[in-house]
């Protein structure tokens, strides 16, 4: 059999093998498909996963291809979408596995919809605020959820396990602010720890999906370069003034949409004008017009003016990124659009 074949390397290893059935019963949902999510949903894959949902708000760019490994030359030239990117290799590299790619940035308004009927959620997510709206929703929805973060030479790692361990709010009750925090774009990744952080967050996952995670469990893993120090800290459970753990979901309820608001516009702007976009004349004009590099595709058009990208949705929705400026994306919207 081409499947006993396939997973038996995995399945002769007794830790993962007596936990592979349970793997490919189960409904993945990763998280932002950055360097994390690539290898993470390409790991996914390879164990034979019933269905993996991906969810990503970008298209991939040359910045993606050092660290990013589901990623290509042809996809940054192309300028698609993550999602769509990283479905065609997954489908190539597994053809057994159901998935769902969602073009689509995760919010409070969307995320119980997008992640209906999840096994285990994985974050490979760069904004803060965001994974506060999934700390939220896998408590809310009692859905396990194994979260990572990778910049410059450093790892961390925690698995939120509903009703067995603490969450993200027990440590942080807030959010930090919008540029307080080390980003890979700013400070750059070592790109061979992305698979580290990844090795992790499977083996925490596995041990929950065989029902062996326990309060013991409960711990924060984090490793630092140059000195290899690996450390895991003990944790002991939902803190008591934890309002996400006494069942308070702030970030879900919009309480904090203000912040969300400021959080998420860092360098990003957006606009919905309400009505379709024709993305080929406007690729037409733009190409014949400015001599920036204009790339249409099936979902969207991605038009990058040095740092500056615009993308464009043939559903009416625009967004800039690479700028603090945000008046460049209205200016667009008259010039290019009419508006
Ligand atoms: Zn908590």
């Amino acid at each position: 059999m081409d499947s006993e074949i396939r997973y038996s390397r995995l399945s002769r290893y007794a830790p993962l093998g007596r936990v592979l059935p349970a793997w490919q019963q189960s409904h993945c949902v990763v998280i932002g498909l950055g360097g994390l999510g690539s290898g993470l949903s390409m790991q996914l894959t390879r164990f034979g996963v019933r269905r993996i949902t991906l969810i990503d708000r970008d298209t991939v760019g040359f910045e993606n291809l050092g660290h990013q490994s589901l990623f290509t030359t042809a996809h940054a030239e192309a300028g698609l979408p993550k999602v769509q990117a990283a479905a065609g290799m997954l489908a190539a590299i597994n053809p057994a596995v159901e998935l769902d790619p969602q073009f689509a940035d995760l919010s409070r308004h969307n995320i119980r919809e997008l992640c209906a009927g999840a096994t285990l959620l994985f974050d490979g997510l760069d904004s803060y605020f965001t994974r506060y709206i999934v700390n939220d929703y896998a408590l809310q929805s009692s859905t396990p959820w194994l979260s990572a973060g990778v910049v410059r030479g450093e790892l961390s790692m925690r698995a939120v396990v509903p009703g067995v361990t603490g969450c993200l709010r027990c440590l942080l009750p807030d959010p930090p602010p919008p540029g307080s925090v080390p980003t890979c774009s700013a400070e750059g990744v070592f790109g061979p720890l992305l698979s580290v952080a990844n090795a992790i967050q499977l083996e925490q996952a596995g041990r929950f999906l065989a029902g062996e995670f326990t309060a013991d469990d409960d711990a924060m893993y984090s490793l630092e370069l140059p000195d290899w120090r690996i450390r895991r800290l003990q944790l002991n459970g939902p803190a008591q003034t934890c309002r996400a753990c006494s069942g308070s979901y702030d970030f879900l309820s919009g309480r904090f949409d203000q912040q969300a608001a400021a959080a998420c516009s860092d360098g990003r702007f957006e606009l919905e004008l309400g009505s379709a976009i024709d993305i080929e004349g406007l690729a037409a004009g733009l190409s014949a017009e400015t001599g920036w590099e204009v790339r249409p595709n099936r979902w969207c058009l991605v038009a990058d003016h040095g740092a500056e990208r615009y993308t464009v949705f043939p559903n009416g929705r625009l967004v800039l990124s690479g700028t603090q400026d945000g008046s460049r994306l209205n200016h667009f919207a008259a010039h290019w659009l009419g508006l």
